[in-house]
């Protein structure tokens, strides 16, 4: 699967999961890239930001410039996926507690919002305009979407809450879509790349 102009997806590879995010790339065929600085960003036709942990990344992007430069990413019209810790650093409003983001997607999401007990499961999710299947989805210490604003779309849910959003050209899932088999979100990602 190619990418418009075959320019590659760039990989946040601050912190968390970034290799098994260029393995599934590499699976189905797309040019990908890892990024470790704003500079990074410039040849790059949108971005996958990892699951991982959202507070040593906000560290990294204060230190690197990165915030600003995702920022500029987005007025470019790239489209940016954040996965967990990736789809909180997007959001508007972070609780649990409240800490800073890059407000590029209007949702509310809260930190480690399954608790203790539960803090990493594989569900079955649906995402009826992506997939007729059920979407096999694995949740790390994953947050729960609160709210999700007028302009946002909700393209997945599992135990019926928001899982896979999108607004515009921001996609941001709550659980971990490089960790199994099914290609069906990178897929559809890319998909948004053509646009
Ligand atoms: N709990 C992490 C955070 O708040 C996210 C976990 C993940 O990305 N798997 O940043």
């Amino acid at each position: 699967m190619k990418t418009p102009n075959n320019r590659p997806v760039g990989v946040l590879a601050i912190q968390g999961d970034f290799e098994r995010h260029a393995k599934m790339l590499e699976r189905i065929g797309a040019p990908w890239e890892l990024v470790k600085h704003a500079s990074d960003l410039e040849g790059v036709g949108g971005l996958i930001m990892p699951g991982g942990e959202s507070t040593t990344m906000l560290k990294f992007f204060a230190n690197e410039g990165l915030g600003a430069a995702v920022r500029q990413l987005a007025a470019e019209g790239k489209p940016i996926f954040g996965t967990c810790a990736g789809a909180i650093l997007l959001a508007r409003e972070v609780l649990n507690p409240p800490q800073d983001h890059l407000d590029l997607i209007d949702i509310t999401i809260e930190r480690n919002a399954y608790g203790r007990q539960i803090d990493s499961s594989v569900r079955g999710g649906d995402c009826p305009e992506l997939s007729d299947r059920p979407v096999e989805m694995v949740f790390i210490r994953a947050p729960i979407i609160r709210r999700v604003g007028d302009n946002v779309r909700v393209l997945g849910r599992c135990d019926g809450l928001p899982v896979l959003v999108e607004q515009g050209s921001i996609l941001a899932a709550t659980f971990h879509p490089e960790l199994t088999e099914d290609e069906t979100i990178h897929r559809y990602f890319l998909k948004k790349l053509s646009h």
